[in-house]
């Protein structure tokens, strides 16, 4: 039996991954699941999956779990560091898929295992990854992608020398406002921005991939976990969003990932790895489908890839500071603070402020530095953000 835990469970990836776990019961052991605030959906899951522990990362919900679990011999615990002591529980797999910053200690400390991390948690590589990486060979962990786009660029990889490759290509839906007059954006609204053409995910991720911040954070992740230059990855907006991703082979071949809009494809290949088993995913009919089509994003549509590029060229804490801007600006988007297109130019000026003023790109990255970065760019964020009002 494999023994698996799940940081993050009770959210859209942490859901994609309970329900193939318990599809085959025999075949894992559920070690430690985690939550934010969702309890209900916690204990249910420990109770049904019969895991260890059970811990929640809000401590008021404590008593609730306690009550939730009585008679279950599921443990319960509360807060950040019971997450990170779960996270140290040997399991052979763990899933990171807690959203935000939030994520990188707990997957940090299940790295020191030495055995395997699925990192749905992108934030982790984009503000931490040439350490993450380094703290993964260092325990002998092995680190697998779980977003559908780097899952792809990995299936693509099998058995080929990344000295081959020439470019990676990165698709993207285009988002919500893929097709809406550039002039109409300033007033998009919060449930406009919130709702995906292609994929049902949780909300934040839904509205970065509006403004394209999602596919951002995926260029750097990809420069990260694959280490290649950034002027090797591209952004392409591919409507059907059934190519998940693109290598490009110095011979001119290019191989496609072509799969369905499900993330338990790449949720189960990690689970999988380094075999493949049948997966309860949609079959594609491609002579149904039809057509695939694609176009370059329009740089006024998106601003967000030109920040990217940037975050990627000078590299070290920028893409700790960028994380914590955009996550900062999206609050604030989220709260009617400001517009969405505003959400862009706060990061930037974010990026910029902290370049000139706070002498970010000699600081070295450690896990300090990039927590100090993060608090100091939502100070600068939230300075931009009051200065717009
Ligand atoms: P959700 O918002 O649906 O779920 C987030 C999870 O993290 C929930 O379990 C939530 O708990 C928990 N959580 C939130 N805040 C904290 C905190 N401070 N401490 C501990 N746990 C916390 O997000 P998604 O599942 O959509 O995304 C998870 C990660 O995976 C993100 O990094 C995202 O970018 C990435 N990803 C997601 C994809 C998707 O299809 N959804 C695709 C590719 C990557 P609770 O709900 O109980 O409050
Ligand atoms: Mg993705």
């Amino acid at each position: 039996m494999k023994k698996v835990s799940i940081l993050g469970a009770t959210g859209s990836i942490g859901q994609n991954t309970v329900d193939l776990i318990r599809r085959d019961p025999k075949a894992f052991d559920v070690v430690a699941l985690t939550g934010g605030r969702n309890v209900l959906q916690l204990a249910q899951d420990a109770r049904d999956l019969r895991a260890d522990i059970a811990v929640i990362q809000d401590d008021d919900l404590l008593p609730q779990l306690k009550d939730l679990l009585i008679g279950s011999g599921v443990e319960a615990a509360a807060g950040a560091d019971a997450i990170c002591d779960a996270a140290t529980r040997p399991a052979d797999w763990t899933m990171s898929c807690i959203v935000g910053a939030a994520g990188l200690a707990p997957g940090w400390k299940a790295l020191e295992q030495g055995a395997t991390l699925a990192l749905a948690n992108k934030e982790s590589l984009v503000t931490a990854g040439p350490i993450l990486l380094d703290h993964a060979k260092h325990h002998c962990a092995t680190v697998l992608p779980v977003d559908s786009e780097h899952s792809a660029v990995f299936q693509a990889l099998v058995g080929e020398d990344i000295a081959a490759v020439e470019r990676i290509i990165i698709t993207a839906s285009g988002g919500a406002f893929r097709d809406w007059p550039l002039d109409k954006l300033e007033s998009a609204t919060l449930a406009e921005a919130s709702s995906h053409p292609n994929w049902d995910m949780g909300q934040r991720i839904t509205i970065d991939s509006a403004s394209m911040f999602n596919k951002a954070m995926e260029l750097i992740e990809t420069k990260e976990f694959f280490g290649v230059r950034p002027d090797q990855i591209e952004a392409i907006i591919h409507p059907e969003s059934l190519i998940h991703a693109m290598v490009g082979f110095n011979d001119g071949a290019i191989m496609a990932h072509v799969g369905p809009h499900d993330m338990r494809h790449a949720i189960g290949f990690a689970l999988n790895w380094p075999k493949r088993t049948e997966l309860p995913v949609e079959r594609l009919d491609l002579a149904q489908i039809g057509a695939l089509t694609f176009k370059a994003p329009e740089a006024a549509r998106y601003p967000a890839l030109q920040i990217a590029r940037t975050v990627m060229e000078e590299g070290g804490l920028m893409g700790a500071a960028f994380t914590s801007a955009k996550d900062r600006a999206l609050d604030a988007f989220i709260a009617g603070d400001i517009g969405f297109t505003q959400m862009a130019p706060v990061v930037d000026k974010v990026l910029n402020t902290m370049t000139s003023r706070d002498g970010l790109k000699n600081a070295r990255m450690t896990l300090d530095t990039v927590q100090q970065t993060d608090t100091l760019a939502r100070r600068r964020a939230a300075e931009a953000i009051a200065d717009l009002r």
